[in-house]
């Protein structure tokens, strides 16, 4: 069994105690391929330099996360526009609208959103898109662009059943984490109403932490977990989710299967 997570931080500083031990025990429960999504110019040494160290594991992308929009936005754009042609990566991202916390900084989050997404596209590459209160707005942005035609995930998603279909009308895939794990969470009716080939695997590490280990340190190996609970509520063997899943990721991603 093997199984893509597609979106890991295995970068974050929260592991620096012990990312090798984390890796590993991700590779011998079979999560043996890690997509590195990217925050901001603070944290992209480290994440490229954990990738370069994990060439067969960790495949890192490029992206200005939304909630790096701020006053210094336009110094973070140029720094990615700068990188974008030396780096090699796989896709651009992390990259949105974030609404949580506040709406100042709107217009910028947009603006920067477009640009990833455009040249995103010019590259032929796939887009890992953060949403948080403000479906609305990122699908109004999708749709500015000139290419209509999009590849990626609209990672832990979290809408409605409606916006879910939006999303894949689009192109887009859907990005599976450990939300599907708790209680109160209602994704086990998207998961069960969307096509099982546009859907992926994630698990947001270090945050978002599935049952039972709620409450602690999430890590990339515990994407077996949302496959389980996938397998419990499509009631199929989890085997079959870590194929259909792994297949949907190489796909998007272009890696290839013999990497295994
Ligand atoms: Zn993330």
């Amino acid at each position: 069994m093997y199984i893509v997570n597609t979106h890991s931080h295995v970068y974050d500083e929260a592991f620096d105690d012990d990312r090798d031990e984390v890796i590993q025990r991700a590779i011998d429960s079979g999560v043996t391929k890690l997509i590195l999504p990217d925050i901001d110019s603070t944290s992209r040494e480290r994440m490229f330099s954990v990738a370069q160290q994990y060439p067969q594991t960790c495949f890192p992308m490029l992206g200005v996360h939304p909630t790096s929009v701020g006053e210094g936005f336009q110094k973070e754009l140029d720094t990615f526009f700068a990188e974008l042609p030396q780096r090699k990566i796989v896709g651009i991202g992390e990259i949105g609208i974030d609404l949580y916390w506040d709406k100042i900084f709107l217009e910028e989050q947009i603006e920067v959103f477009t640009q990833q997404v455009i040249v995103a596209q010019e590259r032929n590459l796939p887009i890992v898109t953060h949403v948080r209160k403000a479906f609305n707005e990122t699908y109004k942005a999708l749709r500015t662009v000139p290419t209509q035609e999009f590849k990626g995930i609209f990672h832990c998603f979290s809408g409605s059943k409606e916006e879910a279909f939006k999303v894949i009308d689009m192109g887009f895939h859907i990005g599976i984490g450990g939300v599907l794990t708790f209680k109160t969470s209602h994704l086990d009716e998207i998961v069960k109403a969307i096509p099982r080939e546009k859907i992926v695997l994630e698990t947001d590490d270090p945050y978002l932490t599935p049952v039972p280990h709620r409450g602690k340190r999430n890590e990339p190996g515990y994407v077996t977990l949302v496959a389980e609970k996938m397998a419990e509520i499509l009631n199929c063997r989890t085997e079959e989710v870590a194929d259909f899943t792994t297949e949907n990721a190489l796909k998007i991603f272009n890696l290839n299967e013999s990497d295994f």
